[in-house]
């Protein structure tokens, strides 16, 4: 029985995709399943819709604009995405959100296809996986105003500090976890906050095949992440909470069963 459902993969163009059977594989051996594949620009999305189709049974997805690729959102955009949205595969909008830290596409480019998707967000009625970095208090201005409106809100990849924690959970957000935690250098900070996320409001992520957990022994032989190795950074979060791993493991199921609308001991068709 699956016991962990890695919230994002990023597979389209990556060094997964290639080698997408024994990624499949690998992580179901280890109790990962299903992969959300991440969709982050409409042609990605198109394609993770097309490898869901491939893995009906291990693969859904989100669809999407990254801030990286918020400068290819044109008028079109909001249709074409709605046409995605509604295909069967996938179970949120996004990644979306802002990324000051890289700025590949101009702010006001990125704030436009952020608030863009929040709208069509709400308008569907699907939860949202977002992304920010170095963006805090523009990322916030631009959601509280659909906040309550949406029906599910996930910042994934959390690795703010304590003030934008706060912000963020009285904004009543889902926070996705990744290795990142696991690194001893830049991970200390976020190891400090993880125990003060409401068990209720969090989930862990690979997002592989990027952040290998750098705190993994023996080291793997490549330096890729993978699905495969959410067990390891699900119990390395349990342990900062003080929290037993299997009840750990257990909550962020059910919080991520919730968010996605997913069946409990998913079975997808
Ligand atoms: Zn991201």
């Amino acid at each position: 029985m699956p016991s962990h459902i890695d919230i994002a993969v990023n597979l389209v163009g990556s060094a997964l995709e290639k080698d997408l059977n024994n990624v499949i594989q690998r992580a179901a051996t280890q109790g990962v399943s299903p992969l959300i594949v991440i969709g982050s620009s409409l042609q990605e999305s198109r394609q993770a819709i097309a490898c869901c189709q491939q893995y009906p049974h291990q693969l859904i997805s989100t669809a999407g604009v990254h801030p990286h690729h918020a400068s290819e959102w044109h008028d079109n955009s909001t249709h074409e995405l709605t046409l995605l949205a509604q295909q069967p595969q996938v179970v949120a909008i996004g990644e979306c959100g802002l990324d000051y830290n890289r700025d590949f596409s101009p702010r006001p480019m990125q704030r436009r296809a952020f608030a863009n998707q929040l709208a069509l967000a709400v308008e569907l009625q699907m939860p949202v996986l977002m992304h920010e970095r170095d963006a805090h208090e523009d990322f916030v201005d631009i959601l509280k105003e659909y906040r309550p409106q949406l029906s599910g809100a996930l910042l994934h990849c959390f690795t703010g500090n304590r003030a934008s924690l706060e912000r963020y959970i009285e904004m009543d957000l889902h926070l996705g976890i990744t290795g990142w935690v696991c690194d001893e250098r830049r991970g200390s900070e976020l190891a400090q906050l993880v125990k003060d996320i409401p068990a209720n409001r969090i989930m862990v992520e690979t997002d592989s095949p990027y952040l290998l957990p750098r705190s993994m022994r023996p080291k793997p032989k490549s330096s890729k992440n993978e699905p495969q190795y959410l067990p390891y950074i699900s119990q390395y979060i349990a342990s900062l909470r003080g929290q037993n791993a299997a009840e750990f493991a257990a909550q962020v199921y059910t919080n991520t069963c919730k968010f996605f609308s997913l069946k409990e001991n998913y079975e997808p068709i």
